[in-house]
């Protein structure tokens, strides 16, 4: 008998994309549950909960309903359907965490009735799991992937991970660009070489460095700071580096 996928979801909201080059569109958010990272300057803590047992559906703007998990595909393709009637146009549907491809097992199914009812797809991965990336490549329009510092998340480095993330994600039709926090820990070193590693993959991709935005012993960057940084990473040979911040705090969106 064919298995049936479930999700554990944390929440859908629609809002306005505050990160990276796409910053300012409209999109539907559906954020997954479950993380395999605990980034210091983490802003969604909520997402990290493995498996919970409700999700949230904004039935209204600033207003949530509490859904159960897990969710089939089925069930989600109609909600998404209605979310659409409800908001109107929006650029994509942003997955994001989280680690969305923590539940590639369920994305796989689930992302071909997504493109088939219309949805353009925006993947948001902290871009070290490339098994799971292969999964489902060919299904998404847009990879937005994280390469993480040591010197900013307090974790331990993904570099070969991530550089096989980067070349599946830059081999694929999917329009692919890079994000980088920098915070005022940074160390050049390490973000020396995460732009050499970008540059050896694909010189083209655009490479975002985000400011951190201060949170639990997270400090932003200076000024001076990401000015050298930006002309570090260039130095490196990269074609396109710029600096965005969470635009989305500014706005007050989540
Ligand atoms: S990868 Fe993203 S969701 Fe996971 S801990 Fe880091 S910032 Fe949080």
């Amino acid at each position: 008998m064919k298995k049936v996928q479930k999700a554990w979801l944390a929440e859908i909201f629609t809002s306005i994309q505050g990160e990276g080059p796409l910053v300012g569109v409209r999109q539907v958010f559906l954020r997954f549950a479950g993380c395999h990272r605990r980034c210091e300057f983490c802003d969604t803590p909520a997402a990290l909960m493995h498996k919970p047992t409700v999700w949230l559906q904004e039935s209204a703007p600033g207003r949530d309903q509490k859904r159960a998990n897990p969710i089939i595909v089925d069930e989600l393709v109609t909600i998404l359907r209605g979310v659409r009637k409800e908001v109107g146009p929006v650029h994509s549907l942003s997955l994001t965490g989280g680690e969305p491809l923590l539940q590639a097992d369920f994305l796989r199914v689930a992302l071909p009735c997504l493109r088939r009812a219309g949805w353009s797809i925006y993947l948001e991965t902290t871009g070290d799991r490339w098994r799971e990336l292969a999964m489902v490549l060919s299904w998404l329009d847009f990879v937005a992937m994280d390469i993480k510092l040591p010197s900013v998340t307090g974790q331990a480095d993904a570099w070969s991970a991530h550089r096989k993330f980067l070349k599946l994600a830059t081999a694929s039709r999917a329009e692919t660009f890079v994000k980088i926090v920098v915070s005022r820990e940074t160390s050049k070193d390490e973000l020396r070489r995460a732009a050499r590693l970008v540059k050896k993959v694909a010189v083209y991709v655009p490479v975002i460095l985000q400011p951190a935005t201060p949170h639990a012993g997270v400090h932003a960057p200076t000024a001076t700071q990401l000015a050298c940084w930006q002309a570090l990473a260039l130095a490196t040979g990269l074609r396109d580096v710029r600096v965005i911040p969470q635009c989305h705090v500014f706005m007050g969106q989540r």
